[in-house]
């Protein structure tokens, strides 16, 4: 394992060390990039990572991974999505966070409120000073990046493990992830958007796919296994590693929302207790009982939510207690897109080299 890492120094003098890692398998094959950690509240990934690295050490596969498990220490230290080095940092000790509060932010640069560029993952291959963020970037892309065949970009959301897919996603390599469901975003990325890792390394030809593990500001020991097993899946599927791909669950892919997919959504018409009955990717039939909401006073059911047509569960509110017109969860029609025991397809033998 060669490990490579360089310092980077903020505007203020602070620095931190970026490092990445190549481990060559025995046998001639494509390289496969994986990286985490470029937000920094976002652990999974950047904790199971020096574990997968050393796990593939011993080097019994074809190709060569390149590995970078932190891509942005700076923000990971402070467990905040990215680092304002601009901003007057000790105000991260008014910081508090919960599910609730997704958006919040102590310097007023909410990601549905600003678009900012000291977001790591908007600033690959962008143009311009964009402070220490940016340097790391340039690095990376430059002495890592560069050179691959597929890009894995690893994050964290607070839905079980998804991919989020853009334009030009690979559906072979997502069904052979295992990852349960491939989420598609809006087709056309404004600017900002454009300037994550996966789509830049899709612009310029490489295979790439970003996916999300389930938690923030938490360890997540408990996908770590199940995120190693995407990572071999996906080795498999272009035959780094020997092995068929079986899923036992379904793979669903989910088609762009926009907010107008209203029959899907079900919202609370009373105030009170919220309980579920389903999770996340269950597969429901029109009448099921989703869910029911009790009065707090007298334990009464006041209403039961029913799914309103076939699809799977697609979000679950995180609001124990809610009030009329907020939103419960909502039912996509999805698409499969790999039945679980059927095996999933494999890129063709030497498909890198064409
Ligand atoms: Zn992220």
């Amino acid at each position: 394992m060669e490990h490579f890492s360089k310092q980077f120094t903020d505007c203020n003098g602070n620095s931190c060390r970026v490092t990445w890692w190549k481990i060559k398998g025995n046998k001639p094959g494509p390289v496969l990039t994986i990286v985490a950690g470029q937000h920094g509240m976002e652990h999974v990934g950047p904790g199971l990572l020096p574990e997968f690295a050393e796990e593939m050490a011993k080097g019994d596969f074809s190709g060569e991974l390149r590995i970078c498990a932190n891509a942005n220490p700076f923000a990971l230290l402070m467990d905040y999505e990215y680092y304002p080095e601009k901003e007057d940092l000790s105000k991260i000790n008014d910081y508090y966070y919960s599910l609730f509060r997704h958006n919040y932010c102590p310097w007023g640069l909410g990601r549905d409120t600003a678009q900012t560029l000291y977001n790591m993952n908007r600033l690959w291959q962008r143009e311009g000073d964009l402070g220490v963020a940016g340097r790391i970037t340039a690095w990376l892309w430059e002495d890592m990046v560069t050179g691959s065949d597929i890009i894995l970009d690893l994050h964290g959301h607070q839905h079980p493990a998804l991919i989020y897919s853009g334009e030009g996603t690979d559906f072979v390599l997502s069904a052979m992830s295992g990852i349960p469901r491939l989420v598609m975003e809006d087709p056309s990325p404004d600017n900002w958007s454009a300037g994550d890792l996966t789509h830049q390394a899709y612009l310029a030809g490489m295979k790439s796919l970003c996916f999300e593990f389930s938690v923030q500001h938490a360890r997540g020991e408990f996908e770590f296994e199940d995120g190693k097993r995407y990572l071999r899946n996906i080795m498999k599927g272009l035959r780094m590693l020997d092995g068929e791909i079986i899923h036992d669950h379904n793979i669903w892919k989910i088609p762009f929302n926009p907010p107008e997919d209203k029959k899907g959504i079900l919202k609370a018409e009373h105030t009170g207790r919220l309980r579920f009955f389903v999770n996340y990717d269950d597969e429901v039939q029109k009448g099921d009982l989703l869910f029911v909401i009790r009065d707090v006073e007298t334990g009464k059911v006041l209403q039961e939510g029913r799914a309103p047509r076939w699809g799977i569960v697609g979000s679950l509110t995180p609001y124990t207690i809610v009030k009329p017109g907020m939103f419960c969860t909502y039912v996509p029609v999805p698409e499969l897109l790999l039945a679980a025991g059927t095996p999933a397809t494999k890129f063709e033998e030497n498909w890198w080299q064409k």
